[in-house]
């Protein structure tokens, strides 16, 4: 019997003695360092009331990277709970939201105190029950931080919506790194049961983790190998096609500015480039938390 990674899902079938319950594949190890590291960066970075986090390396990793969720209905959820909030405490100067009221406004059918926990986890938000009966949202530090930068955006629609997008994506950052803590695959089902990230786990595994494990040749991948990494780990081809048609979007408009150029190979596929400031500044950021780590 093929044993099944318990992050991504790539099956495996040379193992002997493996536990199904445990099993996380190679790639799926290093991720995991990879993203406890980006996490534990941003979280410090945007905490920081005196940092200027537009100039910071995590946030342009995270602006370049959020077309991996932008076209994702199951997590849609956060990008409209994160515009609510920013609206609400940037916008119209509001202390606190009603509970129910936000729930209302993000039109979602899923229960949505889950995210809002996990978003108070990543200090984005504080959640609290005054009368034991009603809850109000209240915004964390973080929230503060990037309301700051917001704010000045005010009446420039296309640059608060890239503002809202990079602290969407550090609240999908939060998800990743919770999955990256965990060791068992009922973990992972008690956790997230429907809703676990798999398809951003496996984009940035494929977007960050292998363009650092490959040292100078991480920088090009081609069409046809990006769509097997994500096929072999089961997202939909319709994630995929989206991926890649917003990979090979590069005007100086487009969501993304992750691919630097594009290059036809000969089999009617194209070759990604990838900006190489993005990647020294993963470089950066990993390395740096791997000597602290070791530190400790
Ligand atoms: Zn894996």
């Amino acid at each position: 019997m093929p044993v099944r990674c318990i992050k991504c899902g790539v099956t495996s079938g040379r193992r002997s003695n493996v536990d199904y319950e445990t099993f996380i594949c190679d790639e799926c190890k290093q991720h995991e360092q990879v993203v406890i590291s980006l996490y534990e960066t941003a979280k410090e970075t945007f905490l920081d009331p005196s940092a200027p986090i537009e100039a910071s390396d995590i946030y342009e990793i995270l602006k370049q990277t959020y077309f991996i969720i932008q076209k994702n209905p199951k997590l849609s959820v956060y990008a409209a709970i994160v515009k609510e909030l920013l609206e609400a405490f940037a916008i119209q100067n509001l202390t606190e939201i009603d509970y129910d009221e936000l729930w209302r406004r993000t039109r979602s059918r899923r229960n949505i105190l889950k995210v809002l926990k996990s978003m108070e986890d990543a200090e984005i938000l504080k959640l609290e029950s005054p009368d034991r009966i009603s809850r109000v949202v209240k915004p964390g530090p973080v929230l503060e931080n990037f309301a700051k930068v917001y704010r000045v955006y005010k009446a420039k629609e296309q640059a608060k919506t890239r503002v809202a997008s990079v602290l969407t994506m550090y609240a999908i950052l939060h998800e990743l790194y919770v999955l990256a803590k965990l060791k068992t695959k009922t973990e992972i089902e008690n956790t997230f049961g429907v809703h676990s990230p798999k398809a951003p786990w496996v984009a940035t595994m494929f977007l960050w983790t292998t363009r650092l494990t490959k040292g100078e040749e991480g920088r090009h991948f081609t069409e046809d190998e990006f769509r097997k990494f994500l096929a072999k780990r089961g997202l939909s081809t319709t994630t995929i096609s989206n991926y890649i048609s917003a990979l090979k979007a590069i005007n100086p408009n487009s969501v993304q500015q992750f691919i630097e150029n594009i290059q036809p190979t000969g089999n009617n596929g194209v070759e990604f480039i990838v900006r190489e400031d993005l990647i020294r500044a993963l470089e950066r950021i990993h390395a740096s938390r791997v000597r602290e780590n070791a530190r400790d």
